[in-house]
């Protein structure tokens, strides 16, 4: 029998909502969700895909009892837990916790972007006269590209900056630039005021964004994963030279629920350890020391923040026996405890 059931895409950090149509409890594919106020029922080809390749990982309890001996002997100055925003709100308050109670790093990184206290909303988008676009948002980030699409329709002007030309964000531009971030900015500091908004996924370093905030315009970063924006509102981002000098000073990396070797042109395997939790394998499983599997969001219930700000709530789409990482974290910070009281009390 079909059954259809609502989620939020996991794919980017627009936070679309999706419809899941199962067929006696197997994913057979995703249907719009017409209500839906973020995207109206469309989704990207990324989100349409967000279903298929949810691996089954095979769960070993002494794994995770491995896990916890290992760390109950690591120097916790050098453990270093990836902060990412394919994490739940629920799940990185837990991964915090975690950190925070054994004297952890945390490692919040996030494309090279920061957390703004306060951003433009995609209605602001849609209604802008002068909209500054850095990166091929419309290829990487299509449900925000519609609402961009809808300003240019309303009279908005358009500036793009990005590294290709003949992009998809290219081709709708007004005025097309490939500078670089620094440049755009300063050939553009007439045009800018109050009235405008900049919306960006990339920059070319940390220092960028604090010359995008002069601007005095209205901003939107775009993160790649679908609660960057949840994360960074409980953690302060890593630029990407800082998270690399934390990696090089890390010997026992906790990676939660992502693929963070292929983020970072870095020597994972210069890492004592690396410990991951993940619900299907990905690069990062194949250099790892251990592998936890854990639901997937189509298993869980949580929250997205999305880019605007939007806290959106999501419910399990099939049942599942495996743990959640708050579940996982429970248990570890249990055995950890248990262990400091038993020898260091
Ligand atoms: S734009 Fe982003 S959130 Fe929306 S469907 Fe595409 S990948 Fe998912």
């Amino acid at each position: 029998m079909f059954e259809i059931k609502h989620t939020l895409c996991p794919s980017c950090s627009v936070g679309c909502g999706i419809n899941v149509i199962l067929d006696n409890e197997e994913i057979v594919g995703t249907f719009p969700y017409k209500r839906h106020p973020v995207n109206e029922g469309k989704n990207c080809s990324n989100g349409r895909s967000s279903v298929e390749n949810i691996g089954e990982l095979p769960f070993d309890s002494k794994v995770l009892g491995d896990v916890v001996g290992k760390l109950k002997s690591a120097d916790s100055d050098k453990v270093t837990a990836v902060f990412s925003g394919n994490n739940s709100n629920e799940d990185l308050q837990a991964i915090k916790s975690l950190c925070e109670s054994q004297g952890f790093n945390i490692l919040a990184y996030a494309d090279n972007l920061k957390n703004f206290d306060s951003v433009a909303s995609y209605d602001d988008v849609e209604n802008a006269s002068k909209l500054f676009v850095i990166g091929n948002v419309l290829y990487e980030n299509p449900l925000i590209g519609r609402r961009i699409v809808r300003a240019k329709e309303n009279g908005a002007k358009l500036y793009v900056n990005d590294d290709l030309e003949g992009s998809p964000t290219s081709n709708i531009a007004d005025e097309f630039t490939s500078l670089s971030v620094k440049e755009f900015i300063e050939n553009n500091s007439g045009n800018f005021d109050d009235e405008s908004i900049i919306l960006f996924n990339s920059v070319d370093s940390f220092e960028d964004l604090d010359l995008i905030e002069g601007t005095g315009s209205k901003l939107l970063p775009v993160y790649s994963k679908s609660n960057s924006k949840g994360a960074l509102n409980l953690v302060d981002a890593a630029s990407k030279d800082d998270a690399l000098e934390l990696l090089n000073n890390t010997e026992t990396l906790l990676v939660f629920n992502d693929d963070i070797v292929n983020e970072f042109d870095f020597d994972f395997k210069s890492i004592s350890q690396v410990i991951t939790f993940t619900p299907s394998k990905n690069d990062t499983t194949e250099i790892s020391d251990f592998v936890i599997p854990i639901k997937s969001w189509l298993e869980s219930d949580g929250s997205f923040t999305n880019a605007e700000g939007l806290t959106q709530e999501f419910g399990s789409v099939y049942e599942s026996d495996k743990m959640g990482i708050v579940e996982i974290i429970e248990k570890i910070n249990g055995d950890l405890e248990w262990f400091y009281e038993l020898y260091f009390s």
